[in-house]
Formats: C-alpha cells, structure tokens, sequence
C-alpha cells in the first residue's frame, strides 16, 4: 500500500498522541491531572438538548441538508452576530454552516490555496493552520506571536515577497494558546494588510465568548470595509459546550463564502439538521447562563494563576480563553518540563513547542478540570520541588 507522501510531512494531531499516552496511565490506575485537553468539560446545556429531542423527533431534519445550511441556521447566526457585534451579514450570501471551524478551516485551503502559496500563520498557533498548509503543498510563514508584542504578530516583520505570494493570513483572537487579546485597531491595520497584498484575512473567533471581566471580543468584520477581504470563522464548541456536536458557522466576504461552499458542496452534505436547530437553541442561551459559565472559568483561572505565583512564576490571571500560558522555568525546553510534571507529579500540559516554534519555552495549561484539581495540581508541584526559579 502507499500512502501519500504529504502525509509523511505531517505528524499525527498533537492532541491524540497525548491522549494516547494519559489514557495508559489512567488504565493502569494512576491519579492523572490532565491540564492539557481544551474541550470544555460541561455538559451541553438542558436547553439545548431538549432542542435536539425535538428536531431529531422531527423526520424532516432526517433527509440531507442543504450544503450552505437550513435558512433558520443562517438567519439565527447573521442575527446574532447582529446582536453580539453590531456587525450586518446577509444570511444568504455571507454566511455558510461549518461540521466545526476544524473542517471549514481546512476546507476554506482547498478554494484558496495552490502549491508555491505562501499561507500567514500565528506562531504559536493553532495547528491546523500549519498542517492544511504542508497537505495543500504551501509554504507557511510563521507570525511569531512575542510576549512584549502582546502576542500580537508585527505586520511590518512580514518581508514584500512573502505577502505578495500569499493568499490566507490566519489569526485568532482571543488566541489559543497564548489567552492574548486584541482590539479592533489591530483589525483595521490587518483589513489593510490585506487589501493592500489582496489577502484573504480569516479570523478564527473559536472564543468569542470565553471572556473574563468586562472585556468583550470584538469581530474583525467591526471593521468598516472588512468584507471586501476578511472572514471569520465562529464556532459553537466553545460556546455553547458543544464541541462533540460539530457545529459553527463561517460569515463575511461573500466570494469566501461561495467558494467555501463550493467544496463543501462537493466533499460533504452539510450539518445534520437536528444539530443546526439545536445550535440555534445555542445562540439564544441567556447571558446571565454564558456568564456563569465564564465565571466558573474565571475562578479555575485564579486558582492556577495564584498557585503558579506563589511557586514563582511571574503571571497575570487571563482575560479570555480556556487556557494559561506560562514560561517554563529557566533551564527547561517545553518538552522536557511537560516531561518533568508528567513524571514526578502526573499533571499532563501542552509544551508549548507544539504550537509552533515561537511556543518553545512556554507550557499551556488548560481551564478544563475543576478547580480542586488545579489546587491539588500546584500541591504536586509545591511538594515535588518544582518552581520556577529552580532547577531540580
Ligand atoms: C477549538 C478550536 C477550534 C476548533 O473548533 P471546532 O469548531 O470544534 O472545530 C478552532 N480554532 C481554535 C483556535 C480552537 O482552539
């Protein structure tokens, strides 16, 4: 049998190998803090189901779907982004429904993207990015994302040649792993980036809603002009607690949008029906429920933050997002501390470099357990020795 050299060039999804590995340990019986997965650990809410008990006792919701999405889909995601963000899209023509961003991401590659491109990519990153870049035979250039930038990628740093070779430039605020925020000043400069270099600017607002305090998450389409060149991708697995569902939807430049659908159309058959009434459900969950939510986060937040503190490490508490990310101590890779806690204090987290190169010295640790497992996790730490300004 051969298999396809591209898939050589790729690894297997971080997260599986991972999986894999804390999966043996649990089997063998051994107490795992696991502070790497990013799934939301809630349930999807009674709402939302009872929504789901309805549709799928709905025969019609049993044929195939439309490949842009049922119209009540459309128009409930165009109204709440209307709600949310202020921001007018035509239900019709600029929004589709995705199976979740992963699959709308790396479909949006097919209609855009040809061998010699150059595909913009934050560093550290969402893989995805990368990966869909190495099977569609494109270059990636990496943004690095710096601390003293704010984790935001410098637009200046990006050489001539590269922006003219390239078709997509990915970014995601609030960003996975790093938790950094933006403001739509940042939209606007990348709006005109990339009408000035005609790049397709696609912003990947997976945690729209994961936002602590009074910070809200702007949309890039706020940016006056921002559909001539930009789309963004929204997801309900975050949200909404529906990440095994798959669903979300993808809104902005109508000729995106089209040709987006345009390879759906042909390598899917859309979202199942019963889940895009559900999702609707999901878009009318009341505030004061999100809030909830987001202050269970918040607190789990402060929990790892203060513990981390107090063990020396220099840290602010997140603004959004369900991750933290820290420095590893000094005279650690990524992959050798992520090695240290799993051995001496069974917490497993992301070493940073899988996220890209610019991710190396940094660990990212994941809001997804209660917040008794986040103290015992620092326990752990405190009673293995390991702090920040020490070498063990
Ligand atoms: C979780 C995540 C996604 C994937 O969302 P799905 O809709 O579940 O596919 C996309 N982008 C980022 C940055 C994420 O963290």
């Amino acid at each position: 049998m051969k298999i396809a050299s591209r898939l050589n060039k790729i690894s297997t999804y971080l997260l599986t190998e991972i999986n894999s590995k804390k999966q043996k340990l649990i089997d063998e019986g051994k107490d795992v803090i696991d502070l790497c997965f990013g799934a939301p650990d809630y349930a999807t809410s009674a709402h939302i189901v009872a929504a789901m008990h309805r549709a799928i006792d709905d025969p019609s919701t049993h044929k195939y779907p439309p490949y842009m999405g049922i119209k009540e889909y459309r128009k409930s995601a165009a109204d709440w982004m209307k709600r949310r963000f202020e921001v007018e899209v035509d239900s019709d023509t600029e929004v589709i429904a995705s199976i979740g961003s992963k699959e709308a991401i790396h479909n949006l590659y097919l209609a855009f993207v040809e061998p010699g491109d150059y595909v913009l990519i934050p560093d550290p990153g969402y893989p995805t990015y990368r990966t869909s870049t190495i099977l569609l035979g494109a270059e990636y250039y990496p943004m690095p994302l710096l601390a003293e930038n704010g984790f935001l990628p410098n637009l200046l740093d990006i050489p001539t040649e590269v922006a003219q070779k390239a078709t997509l430039l990915w970014v995601n605020y609030p960003h996975n792993p790093t938790g950094a925020v933006t403001s739509l000043e940042f939209f606007t400069e990348l709006v005109e980036f990339g009408k000035k270099y005609e790049i397709l600017i696609c912003h990947d607002h997976a945690y729209s809603e994961i936002t602590y305090g009074s910070y809200a998450s702007p949309s890039i389409l706020q940016v006056p002009g921002a559909k001539d060149i930009a789309i963004e991708f929204h997801s309900c697995s975050k949200s909404y607690n529906m990440a095994g569902w798959r669903v979300g939807f993808v809104t902005g430049n109508k000729t995106a949008i089209k040709s987006l659908g345009k390879v759906k159309s042909n390598i899917d058959s859309g979202v199942f029906e019963a889940i895009q009434r559900a999702a609707v459900a999901g878009f009318a969950t009341p505030k004061a429920d999100l809030q909830q939510l987001m202050s269970v986060y918040q607190e789990r937040g402060n929990v790892i933050v203060n513990g981390l503190r107090y063990l020396g490490w220099p840290l602010k508490p997140p603004k959004a997002t369900l991750y933290v990310w820290a420095p590893v101590p000094l005279g650690y890779t990524s992959t050798e501390f992520a090695a240290l806690l799993l051995d001496k204090c069974m917490i497993f987290v992301a070493p940073g470099n899988v996220y890209g190169e610019a991710g190396e010295g940094f660990f990212r640790i994941a809001l997804t357990v209660p917040k008794e497992q986040m103290q015992k996790a620092i326990e752990r730490m405190e009673v293995n020795g390991i702090y920040y300004n020490k070498k063990n």
